[in-house]
This record gives structure tokens, C-alpha cells and sequence, in this order.
């Protein structure tokens, strides 16, 4: 389970959106919402954190709709399958 993180570290690593981070190193195209169930399409690069596991509140970023970029999306939740949640920082594949 995930929930939105509050407050998000910049990717910092030369992407120009969180998004495209996701897609360069997941490569894949963010097309629809990560969370499980939501079928609109993705418009950010959110921010989550893993609700469980570890305490060192690790920000990853998938992509989501607006909805559920929204601060106010506060509830946990699961992604889909295929998603791939890509810690923020500096990866192999960024620009
Ligand atoms: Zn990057
Ligand atoms: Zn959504």
C-alpha cells in the first residue's frame, strides 16, 4: 500500500518533470493513473511513499491523475500491476 507523500522532494536529477523521470526509468509511457482501479489519465509525476515496511518514508514517483495527485487524496492505495514505483534521485536513466 501507498499513500500520497506530503510535501515532495524536486527530482533534482536533470529530468524536467517528475513524470518523465518515471518514464525514462521505468521506460514506459504514463498513460493511465497508477492507482489501482482509476482508469483516467495520467497528468503527473506523484509523489508516494510506501505506507508499510520501511520507516524511511523513500519517495517514489508514478505516475497520476489529477485527482489523485490532489493533496486532499490523503487515503492509501494500491497500484497497479504493471506499475513500477521509481525512487525519486538520480537513476541510470535520467537526462
Ligand atoms: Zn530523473
Ligand atoms: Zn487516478
Amino acid at each position: 500500500m501507498f499513500k500520497n507523500s506530503k510535501g515532495s522532494v524536486p527530482v533534482s536529477c536533470g529530468c524536467k518533470s517528475a513524470i518523465e523521470h518515471w518514464e525514462r526509468n521505468s521506460n514506459r509511457k504514463a498513460v493511465f493513473c497508477s492507482v489501482k482501479g482509476c482508469t483516467k489519465q495520467a497528468e503527473h509525476g506523484g509523489h508516494i511513499i510506501n505506507c508499510h515496511g520501511n520507516a524511511s518514508n523513500k519517495q517514489y514517483i508514478v505516475p497520476l491523475c489529477t485527482l489523485h495527485n490532489h493533496s486532499s487524496f490523503s487515503q492509501s492505495f494500491t497500484l497497479n500491476k504493471i506499475i513500477e514505483p521509481i525512487p525519486v534521485g538520480k537513476l541510470h536513466n535520467c537526462k
